[in-house]
């Protein structure tokens, strides 16, 4: 725990997240947590299913709204839908942005997962991309049918190349630049979406994922609390950050 948080300072677990989360809607929204949806927009890797923390079965969902490193590519289609399946009295919570793995030996961008013995990328994607813009491979425009969700994320940090280049730890960089691109989307997103329940709950995150014995971690970045019946909109991320 000492070393993410000395790349993430308010970072907590997953679980501890989670937990928090399902505490605020009772007692502060005073919803059950079966009348959330909980949609995801994570990276697809593998890592994210197995790390996935167990209390959050507890609310339906959830919806996968992510593709590679956690963009939102299931779009506006992905987003109608599940908030069109959302209980009336209910909420929505959409967890979302990019992973990064930190060791337990400290090192940046990689994990150890079960059963291997060696390590290997975490976010795999963004490691990818960022490879390709060190090379100067990435060509602006470039997006093809075959690589579709590669050459996005490529293409973001094209975008960024230059403080991703100077930054002392250039993956996390453009960790940071991907969580951005994200936050945009996702805000874009809820903004063009017709809801029918009272809540939209938006939590964007650096997703930290480290060895298998360790777990996942969750960096909020935005914690906020939309009442769509008052159109009021709340940050509530200096109490998450406190807890
Ligand atoms: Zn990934």
């Amino acid at each position: 725990m000492a070393i993410i948080h000395e790349h993430y300072p308010n970072a907590k677990t997953t679980i501890d997240t989670i937990n928090w989360l399902i505490d605020f809607v009772e007692e502060k929204l005073d919803l059950e947590p079966n009348h959330i949806m909980l949609a995801d927009s994570i990276c697809s890797d593998d890592v994210n299913s197995i790390q996935y923390p167990a209390r959050a079965s507890e609310f339906l969902g959830p919806f996968k709204m992510g593709g590679l490193d956690g963009y939102p590519f299931t779009g506006l289609t992905g987003m109608g839908a599940f908030a069109s399946h959302v209980p009336d009295e209910g909420a929505i919570i959409i967890y979302y942005g990019p992973h990064i793995g930190i060791s337990k030996d400290g090192v940046i961008g990689e994990i150890h997962r079960l059963g291997q013995s060696k390590p290997s990328g975490c976010c795999g994607a963004a490691k990818g991309a960022l490879h390709n813009l060190l090379k100067d491979s990435i060509t602006e425009g470039n997006v093809t049918d075959l690589d579709y969700q590669m050459n996005i994320i490529e293409q973001i940090l094209l975008k960024a190349k230059d403080p991703i280049l100077a930054a002392p730890l250039p993956l996390k960089e453009a960790t940071d630049v991907i969580y951005e691109a994200i936050n945009s989307r996702i805000e874009e997103l809820a903004a063009k979406t017709m809801y029918t329940c009272k809540y939209l709950i938006l939590v964007g995150a650096i997703h930290i994922n480290s060895d298998s014995d360790m777990g996942s971690y969750a960096a909020v970045q935005k914690l906020d609390v939309v009442d769509l019946i008052r159109h009021e909109r709340k940050s509530l991320l200096a109490e998450i950050n406190q807890h």
